[in-house]
């Protein structure tokens, strides 16, 4: 799960890591303002669920509440396009103002799960505001990895080591290990998935302070957190993976143009590895589930057939615990209400299979049914068409 910025600088600041003054506006006069409040001089950012906003022009330097206007009227309603964001981008709702801080050094810093190793791990780099990916890439021997036991934690001198090769000495070294220790405890504490510091700064004044921040929370530690979903923008989410997420389905949207119905991600998987090989083009990644009823694959269904990418649909299912005739009767009572007038292949095998075949065929809905998934995939792919790219 993600939050936006100023979100994860008040979780940063309850933690004792200095964060600049800033307050968030939802609107362009609160910015112009705040901006009054703080003097003037100030940065407007812009709050979207990716990074990549300074070169997009999401984060501006303002020297006056005027000039604060303008740029909030500017950015609220915007769609900003960084490397992050996909082609589509995301729209601007929310803005900080936060007081422009003069900056000396920009180091990186983050605490990530470490998938290889299954363990949090400290990335730290004295080359910070840039991509971290693209210094992996160009220069990897200037990027410092903890590895944290946990059994053993994140110990002091482990965060000294680290911060005195980011070139820290005497007070700012200590008041880095500091930093970094608490960073760590907000990681475990909270349930985190990543915490980045992006650009970790010394300012003119000779303080440490995060400069920008990222904090990813674990989905699968929700139920720890009632807290967390209130958090949540939904102006930054595709509205029909909300919808996904209100039915328990998981839902992921992809490039393509074949709308995918799948039960077990195992099963996704290898059918849009298969629909790849045959030249088509996955338009989401759609689980239903194990024991999916009548009316979560009609959901399932519908929100397949409300991406308007979509040309075809390819359902490809396995009824052990999932009955064919279930799903079946989903799909016709999603298609009938929608009036679906798409090309529908469905690859069905096991529990009741014959039944919903039977379904299918009786209905009068486009549709093809297999029970062969190479067959159904060549024929799903052979009426939409193959992938340009
Ligand atoms: P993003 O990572 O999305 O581009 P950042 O918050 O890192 O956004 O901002 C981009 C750059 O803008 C930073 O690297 C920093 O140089 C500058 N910047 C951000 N916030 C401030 C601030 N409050 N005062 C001065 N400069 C800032
Ligand atoms: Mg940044």
């Amino acid at each position: 799960m993600n939050i936006h910025e100023y979100q994860a600088k008040e979780i940063l600041r309850s933690y004792g890591i200095p964060v600049p003054r800033g307050r968030v506006a939802l609107k362009a006069d609160q910015v112009q303002r705040t901006a009054r409040e703080m003097g003037g001089r100030c940065v407007v950012k812009a709050q979207i669920y990716a990074g990549g906003r300074g070169k997009a022009g999401g984060v501006r330097l303002v020297a006056n509440p005027d000039e604060a206007l303008l740029a909030a009227k500017d950015l609220f309603g915007k769609t900003l396009v960084t490397p992050q964001t996909g082609p589509d981008g995301l729209i601007v709702r929310r803005i900080l103002v936060e007081e422009a801080v003069e900056i000396a050094r920009e180091f990186y810093l983050s605490i990530t799960l470490d998938r290889q190793t299954s363990r949090y791990c400290v990335i730290a780099s004295a080359e910070g505001g840039m991509e971290i990916e693209a210094l992996a890439e160009k220069s990897p021997e200037k990027i410092h990895i903890l590895t944290i036991d946990p059994y053993i934690g994140l110990r002091p001198y482990q965060a000294r080591k680290l911060a005195l090769a980011l070139g820290m000495t005497g007070r700012l070294c200590e008041e880095c290990v500091a930093l970094i220790t608490n960073l760590y405890r907000c990681c475990l504490e909270k349930d985190c998935t990543l915490v980045e510091i992006n650009p970790l700064v010394i300012t003119k004044a000779d303080w440490l302070l995060a400069m920008d921040a990222k904090v990813n929370f674990d989905d699968n530690a929700l139920f720890r957190h009632p807290e967390y979903p209130d958090m949540t923008d939904l102006s930054q989410i595709d509205p029909l993976e909300i919808t996904a997420g209100e039915f328990d389905l998981s839902y992921i949207k992809l490039k393509g143009n074949i709308g995918c119905m799948v039960n077990g991600a195992g099963l996704a998987m290898a059918t849009l590895d298969m629909l790849s090989e045959y030249g088509g083009a996955p338009a989401n990644f759609l689980d239903v589930g194990g024991g999916a009823t009548r009316d979560r694959v009609a959901e399932a269904f519908k929100i397949i057939l409300g991406d308007p990418d979509v040309r075809g649909v390819f359902v490809n299912i396995f009824g052990g615990i999932m009955r064919c005739d279930v799903i079946a009767e989903g799909v016709i009572a999603a298609a009938s209400e929608v009036g679906c007038t798409l090309p529908i292949v469905v690859r069905m095998d096991g529990t009741l299979v014959e039944e919903g075949k039977r379904l299918l065929d009786e209905s009068d809905l486009n549709v093809k049914f297999t029970h062969d998934l190479a067959e159904g995939v060549e024929s799903i792919v052979g009426m939409v068409g193959k992938s340009s790219d």
